[in-house]
């Protein structure tokens, strides 16, 4: 995948020196506290002070991310300035501090070469604690030799707003067993706050006061970070306040994604962000709402709708791009209306967005997912062959039954393909 850093301060005089400025001689008990800070916000500082009033840990430091080795990919803010917002929030505050370990690192960090890094700069005798909450926990096994990880420091699992305590304590149990690990579970005050949606905020042009320290704030709105010129935040405000925290990324990865295929085939790149922004925007409505609407605007069910109302989004979603978010453009409304099903003989737009939907960057791994992208890019109907061909498979194993749409489209492609 390719490395895209985002949001790269065009101002690159950073903030805070390049020195590590760090000393931690002296002290008996250090917590690392690693993520990608992408931004900081109150939920790492809240936890990092509880942990560490709790445990009688005299530093915690902060150690955000480096920037990822090309082709590991992501989208990440460049990491000297996730250095600085870290900076920014945790100075002046007794107790935090800030390393810049793994933002100087170049090509693959791992947690374990930090560790042994940091406590190198340590006296002997200190123990080092290492932060980690409920969710990232669940993947440390995935780390880079987990298990010497775990014998070099001690774990702290913090919980976050949704973990579920039992598990935690299952999970903490199996590390305990199998990895050798020793952990202490924390309960801290329930912040539900995450960067993703502090991303997604500045975004869709609101407000992330109390949601991070002003200075971070000012930093975000100074060098503009997270946030689109692009005249469209009325209708991604209106999403945000509709759709899921998930799906409003993955409704951002579609709309960029559809941008870039836009400019390979020649298309209206503003018309193709704009499908690709409003393509679920009816999905998260709930079955009640759904149904309402459906009846409000004349939406009829056919029989496959009627049984998967999971397709219904699309057919509700063309209407209300219309009657609510104002967009009466034909081939953006039908971009939108056979996004899922597909239909015979697409139009250009109409294809992007249906295969853009499969590999905007947010969208977990699937087998068949680089082949749709590459093909994609070079071919828009072998594309869609290969796609529809996938879905009406993946469907029929799980005895669904396939849209009339879906099976014509199929067909369709499968002939031009051949060069009928
Ligand atoms: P993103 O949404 O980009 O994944 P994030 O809010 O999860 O960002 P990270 O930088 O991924 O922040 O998190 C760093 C560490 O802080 C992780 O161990 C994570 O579990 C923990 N953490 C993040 N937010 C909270 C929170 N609100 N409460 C407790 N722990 C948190
Ligand atoms: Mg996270």
């Amino acid at each position: 995948m390719e490395i895209l850093l985002i949001d790269k301060p065009q101002d690159t005089a950073w903030r805070f020196s390049m020195k590590d400025e760090l000393d931690l001689h002296g002290y008996k008990k250090i917590a690392i506290m690693g993520g990608t800070f992408d931004p900081i916000h109150y939920g790492h500082l809240i936890t990092a002070r509880a942990v560490r009033e709790r445990l009688g840990i005299e530093r915690v430091v902060f150690m955000p991310t480096g920037n990822p080795p090309h082709k590991q990919g992501g989208t990440v803010t460049d990491a000297h300035a996730r250095y600085d917002m870290t900076r920014l929030a945790a100075d002046g505050e007794p107790g935090f501090a800030v390393s810049r370990i793994e933002t100087d690192r170049e090509g693959m960090s791992y947690t374990l070469d930090t560790v042994n890094q940091l406590s190198s700069m340590c006296d002997k005798k200190c123990k080092i604690y290492f932060i980690i909450g409920a969710d990232a926990l669940s993947e440390i096994t995935d780390w880079y030799r987990p298990k010497e990880l775990m014998r070099l420091c001690r774990i702290i699992a913090v919980t976050r707003p949704g973990t579920k305590l039992r598990e935690l304590k299952d999970r903490a149990l199996y590390l305990k067993n199998n990895y050798g690990a020793h952990i202490r579970l924390i309960e801290v005050p329930a912040v539900d706050i995450s960067s993703t949606d502090i991303r997604n905020r500045v975004f869709a042009g609101m407000s992330i006061s109390f949601l991070t320290p002003p200075a971070v704030c000012s930093y975000i709105e100074k060098n503009g970070l997270y946030k689109s010129d692009d005249g469209f935040d009325d209708i991604r405000k209106k999403l945000y306040l509709s759709l899921t925290p998930k799906r409003f990324l993955h409704t951002r990865g579609v709309a960029e994604e559809a941008k870039k295929l836009a400019a390979v085939y020649g298309c209206d790149p503003d018309k193709a962000y704009l499908a690709g922004l409003l393509h679920d925007c009816a999905k998260d409505l709930g079955r009640q709402r759904s149904a309402e609407l459906c009846k409000k605007y004349s939406v009829e069910l056919d029989r496959v709708l009627k049984t998967q109302p999971d397709l219904i989004h699309s057919f509700l979603g063309a209407v209300l791009a219309q009657k609510e978010y104002g967009v009466n453009d034909e081939d953006i409304i039908n971009a939108i209306r056979y996004h899922t099903t597909g239909r015979p003989d697409m139009s250009v737009l109409e294809k992007i967005i249906y295969l853009a939907d499969f590999f905007e960057p947010s969208r977990k791994s699937f087998d068949g997912m680089e082949r749709i992208r590459s093909l994609a890019y070079e071919d828009t109907d072998a594309a869609m062959d290969f796609s529809l061909n996938h879905t009406i498979d993946y469907n029929s194993k799980k005895n669904r039954l396939i849209h009339p749409l879906s099976l014509r489209a199929a067909e369709f492609y499968k002939n031009k393909n051949k060069g009928g």
